[in-house]
């Protein structure tokens, strides 16, 4: 049985119980009101039977003190009093009797002789409806119709028995002596209505009830209320009942409006009336039933209350209830899914208790160690995986921290159920219950063997590559893409001149390191720009010169790392060339010079003719050009010797160098001929210059060794350096022009092509 229908079946079982609930007070109300009709119906019987049978009483006793007070008076005065004393002694026995209205003395012929009621003297009543109660006792009070009006003058006999009661009027009674006889007396009575209704009144429990005094006939003598039809057939037919000497009677009849009771009751048999209750059974059964339904008014909201408080705890409960089921089938979903994850997990997942006892294990455990889920469970990781290769101290202190309530990280060397070794990445968590106290550890393994093998791998080669860096011949630094240095070597900092420093190991940025190497460079600027610039390239670029401000030269290659099309940083590798850069400028020095004067040689002079010449085609600058030749040289190299030839030929170089300014040039065009270039020089200048040059040179003279003395002097021709003026060597030969025409004109002197 699933829980759904458990739960329906609950619910029909609940929803039945509620309505036998109100089945059974519905039936209980029933039941209530039915009882309560038949006690109010009996009670009420019972009180109108009391009320008839004590209003019968009374009424014996009355109509007792009546026929003793009659036969009282008839037995003192019969025949003895006048109808005087008859008055007197009626008058006083009817102030004993407040139930008579009046009384009368009747003659044996019928006449009234003396009466309370002075109208009455005289007449002649009409005694023959005077009924005895029985035939066979005459002795005892007659009793004849009921009278409307006052008196026997003037009332009317109420023959029909249905009429009403007359409202004030007397019912006549009579008792004689001598009943038969001849001169007898008769005392004629009547009995106060209204005296008699005030007794119904009394007598009356319920004031509805409808009391009546019958003759034993049937004669109406009065009554409560007016009378139907049904009940004065109820009431001749209870006559009958007397006639067959049935005195007391109960019978309840169903009319078509009413349930009625007729209760009678006649009195002994010497007295003349009766007396008929009418009870409306249904006036008080409708009150019980009013009664009933109050209660029931009262009773029923009672209990649908409760009912209602029932149902709704009942439905709080079930709600409750199934609130409480989807919270556990949820939180049960969310187990499930967790230990499903838990299971996919590649990583190892153990569950312990706080004394390390496998609770629970996941799949990868099973794959990691080789240890099946039932060889785990209740076994410690302690005996399953100790791979002995751990100090005790590193567990105490593994122990210590999750027993702190802290998560562990750590590694670990542990042993499969084969006996092969492994590493594995452990993470140790505690978990706490809802107390706050630690209930259980989740330990997630994770297999790190081929991890670190490729670590120990990487780290050697590393190793390996260190070695290469730092026997390589030059310095080395490398970094990555983010400007971090990841490798660098000792010749670094001896290389560039940067002292030793944390802030330039790996790890640090790059900028740091070269804007140290910057500071050492004779171009700082351009040193740290051209760095950017390669960069920003990111092409390889070998044997770009750098100088040092000590004179030093360095060479560098720069080379991106790229694994595939990824970049990884960059390469910079620096040697030092400083003797090559030495033997190099030696080299271009000798190229560029004459040897035995030190003076630029011919090529290299005219070289720098042509540079000139183009700046001054640029800029329009003025500018000349000087050729000088030594006068008559041959005859000194014949008197004094080559050597003395030489030194006079040093000499010569020596006055003109100290002679000229910084920016001109001096070349030898080759034996004992000399050119001057000069920039920025007007031809009027230029003359100048090489007439102090002439003066010079003819003023001073070479001291031999044998104490001689060598003096020269020297012819020179000077033109213009212009724009239009072609190319150095028209214009070393318009300056050849010139000097041929100062060595024509007689030698020392000078000569110019503008100023001739
Ligand atoms: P002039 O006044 O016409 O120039 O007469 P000169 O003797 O100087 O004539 P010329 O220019 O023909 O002679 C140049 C001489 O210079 C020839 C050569 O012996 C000499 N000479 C050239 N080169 C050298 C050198 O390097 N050393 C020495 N000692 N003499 C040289
Ligand atoms: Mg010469
Ligand atoms: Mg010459």
């Amino acid at each position: 049985m699933n829980a759904r229908r458990r739960r329906r079946l609950a619910d029909l079982g609940f929803f039945a119980l509620l309505g036998l609930i109100a089945l059974l007070t519905w039936a209980g109300l029933t039941y209530h009101s039915v009882r309560l009709e038949d006690q109010v119906r009996k009670t009420r019987q019972q009180l109108a039977q009391r009320d008839v049978s004590h209003l019968n009483a009374y009424l014996g006793q009355l109509l007792q003190n009546v026929d003793l007070s009659l036969k009282s008076l008839l037995d003192a005065g019969h025949q003895v009093y006048s109808p005087a004393a008859w008055t007197t002694q009626l008058d006083y026995a009817l102030r004993n009797a407040p139930y008579l209205r009046s009384i009368s003395v009747i003659n044996d012929s019928g006449s009234v002789i003396a009466s309370t009621t002075a109208d009455n003297v005289g007449m002649v009543p009409d005694l023959t409806d005077y009924l005895p109660h029985t035939r066979t006792v005459t002795a005892m009070l007659r009793i004849g119709s009921a009278h409307a009006g006052r008196d026997l003058a003037s009332g009317t006999a109420t023959s029909d028995a249905r009429s009403a009661t007359p409202d004030l009027g007397f019912i006549p009674v009579i008792r004689g002596i001598n009943q038969g006889d001849g001169g007898s007396l008769t005392l004629l009575a009547t009995l106060n209505m209204d005296y008699l209704l005030r007794i119904l009144d009394d007598f009356q429990t319920n004031p509805s009830d409808r009391i009546s005094l019958l003759r034993q006939d049937g004669s109406r003598l009065l009554d409560t209320a007016p009378i139907d039809d049904a009940q004065l057939r109820e009431e001749q037919a209870l006559v009958g009942r007397w006639r067959a000497g049935e005195y007391n009677t109960t019978q309840t009849s169903d009319g078509a409006d009413q349930t009625r009771l007729l209760t009678s009751s006649m009195l002994n048999t010497r007295l003349p009336i009766a007396v008929a209750s009418f009870t409306d059974l249904d006036q008080v059964l409708t009150e019980a039933k009013a009664e009933s339904r109050n209660q029931a008014l009262i009773v029923l909201p009672l209990v649908l209350l409760g009912i209602g408080g029932v149902l709704a705890g009942y439905l709080f409960f079930r709600r409750a209830g199934l609130h409480e089921r989807a919270l556990r089938r949820e939180t049960e979903a969310r187990q499930r899914l967790l230990e499903s994850a838990l299971n996919a997990s590649a990583n190892a997942v153990v569950i312990t208790g706080t004394d390390a006892t496998i609770e629970w294990v996941n799949p990868a455990f099973g794959a990691l160690t080789g240890f099946s889920t039932a060889d785990a469970l209740g076994r410690k990781p302690k005996e399953l995986v100790n791979s002995g290769q751990q100090t005790a101290a590193y567990y105490e202190s593994l122990w210590n921290t999750i027993l702190k309530g802290q998560v562990w990280r750590g590694e670990l060397v542990n042993r499969r159920k084969d006996g092969s070794l492994y590493d594995e990445a452990i993470t140790i968590t505690p978990i706490r219950n809802t107390d706050g106290r630690i209930s259980h550890f989740v330990a997630v393994k994770e297999e790190i063997t081929a991890r670190k093998a490729a670590q120990a791998e990487l780290e050697g080669a590393h190793a390996r590559l260190q070695t290469v860096v730092d026997s390589f011949p030059g310095a080395v630094v490398m970094e990555d893409t983010e400007g971090r240095i990841t490798l660098l070597n000792e010749r670094v900092f001896g290389l560039l001149g940067i002292p030793r420093g944390d802030q330039y190991g790996v790890g640090q940025p790059m900028e740091e390191l070269t804007f140290a190497a910057g500071m050492q460079t004779a171009d700082e600027a351009g040193f740290v720009a051209r760095l950017d610039a390669l960069r920003a390239a990111g092409t390889s670029t070998f044997g770009e010169e750098i100088q040092l401000k000590d004179e030093r030269w360095l060479e560098r290659d720069f080379v991106p790392i790229r694994s595939g099309e990824r970049l990884l940083g960059y390469l910079r590798i620096y040697h030092d060339v400083t003797p090559r850069k030495k033997h190099e400028q030696a080299l271009s020095l000798l190229a560029s010079t004459d040897p035995l004067t030190g003076t630029l040689n011919r090529r290299t002079f005219l070289d720098k003719v042509e540079l000139e010449l183009a700046r001054i085609q640029r800029y329009s600058r003025p500018g000349a050009l000087v050729m000088l030749d030594l006068d008559h040289f041959k005859q000194v190299n014949d008197e004094h010797g080559h050597a003395a030839g030489d030194a006079v030929l040093k000499h010569f170089v020596d006055v003109v160098s100290d002679t000229l300014r910084d920016t001109d040039t001096l070349g030898r065009l080759g034996g004992e001929e000399f050119g001057i270039l000069l920039p920025e020089t007007s031809s009027q200048r230029a003359v100048e210059l090489c007439e102090r040059i002439r003066l010079r040179i003819q003023d001073t003279s070479i001291t031999k060794e044998d104490g001689s003395m060598i003096r020269v002097t020297v012819s020179i021709g000077v033109t213009s350096l212009h724009a239009a003026g072609g190319n150095a060597e028209q214009a070393l030969a318009r300056a050849d022009d010139q000097l041929y025409r100062a060595k024509n004109q007689g030698r020392n002197r000078v000569a110019h092509s503008d100023l001739a």
